[in-house]
């Protein structure tokens, strides 16, 4: 079985740049990117565009399009010919053994590799709306469901808004637009959720003008032709809303973590250390699956690239104690 020095499990932005800084080192590396159904599952291919890096603003779905380009780009370089290999495949398991991982893929297939990049990411779980989640997707595909304040809390400037969501972080994010964009008032839709506010939420809910709505949602007002106007509610209650925030967690995909035992946080994102390295040695995670870390593109680059390159150095490090060995 052949072994390669790096692994990397994930085609979105933390995996492209992992992928690119390790065979820039010239380390010999496999990109795993995923296929079709965990790519529709990813974060990358939700993004249509991006405000707030700047040089992006003229791309569309810049995150699907910067990783093809930059694998283009590889490709296409006669010296780094041989050194990276991407490949459209799962990842379905990982197994120690020794020094190295066996990584399991495709139909039957496996891989060795000194260290391994996991960056398979994170979902927004999505509000369920009369028994599906498919009612929102329209307008979370024309950014008027917003998952990501960060990247365009700005996007809900003179429209109405809510937040769907039922605890104290969906309060948090309900504050915060209302202090930094002026909103009038932002009604919270726990969605049929029993509430979950702490003391000092009820307290931010009462000094701004937060209604909370417990009653489910059963429509979505608006076209995805013409965009979202609102909601019905159960008890029948109509909200209008030209933008929504979505914040009731996340999906953690850290399956091939945690079936090595290694360590997650609450919400199932991977605890790492300074370099991203897991609880399990040679074993590093970057982008929206770590702990504690922004949820961003520009983020999830910064630590692809400082894993990339401790492997880099352990490669190094290791290469040069042979040689010293062989001298003594
Ligand atoms: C609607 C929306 C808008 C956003 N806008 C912005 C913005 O404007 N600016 C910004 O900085 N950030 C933005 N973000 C955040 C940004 O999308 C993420 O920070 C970034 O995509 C994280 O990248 P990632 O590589 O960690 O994960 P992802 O992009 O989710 O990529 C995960 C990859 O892993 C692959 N994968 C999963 N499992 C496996 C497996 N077993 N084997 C192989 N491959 C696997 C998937 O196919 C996918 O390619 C936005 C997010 C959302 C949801």
């Amino acid at each position: 079985m052949e072994t390669v020095d790096v692994a990397v499990i994930g085609g979105g932005g933390a995996g492209a740049m992992a992928y690119l800084r390790s065979v820039l080192n010239c380390d010999r590396t496999v990109l795993f990117m995923g296929n079709k159904t965990t790519s529709r599952r990813g974060r990358a291919m939700w993004v249509g565009e991006v405000d707030n890096i700047p040089g992006m603003h003229d791309s569309k779905r810049p995150i699907l399009g910067t990783v093809k380009s930059t694998l283009a780009w590889i490709d296409g370089q006669e010296s780094l010919k041989g050194i990276g290999t991407a490949v459209k495949d799962v990842v379905t398991s990982i197994q120690r053994d020794g020094d190295r991982f066996i990584l399991n893929h495709g139909a039957d297939e496996a891989l060795n590799a000194r260290y391994v990049i996991l960056a398979t990411g994170i979902m927004d779980v999505q509000p369920e709306i009369g028994g599906s989640i498919e009612p929102i997707f329209p307008y979370a595909n024309r950014g008027e469901a917003i998952y990501c304040v960060r990247c365009d809390g700005h996007r809900t400037l003179g429209h109405t808004l809510s937040v769907i969501g039922h605890n104290s972080t969906a309060a948090s994010i309900a504050a915060m637009m209302i202090q930094r964009y002026q909103h009038k008032q932002v009604p919270i839709l726990t969605n049929g959720a029993e509430p979950e506010f702490s003391e000092s939420s009820k307290k931010l809910m009462s000094v701004y003008d937060m209604p909370v709505h417990t009653a489910a949602i059963t429509e979505v007002l608006g076209t995805p032709r013409t965009g979202l106007e609102g909601f019905v509610l159960a008890d029948g209650a109509r909200i209008d809303s030209t933008r929504t925030i979505v914040s009731l967690g996340i999906i953690a995909y850290n399956q091939l973590l945690t079936n090595l035992d290694g360590q997650v946080d609450g919400s199932g994102k991977a605890v790492v250390s300074e370099k991203y390295e897991s609880t399990i040695p040679g074993l590093f995670v970057v982008g929206d699956l770590v702990a504690g870390r922004k949820m961003q593109i520009y983020t999830a680059w910064d630590e692809a690239v400082d894993a990339a390159d401790e492997i880099n150095r352990r490669l190094r490090t290791r290469g040069y104690q042979e040689l010293l060995g062989d001298l003594t």
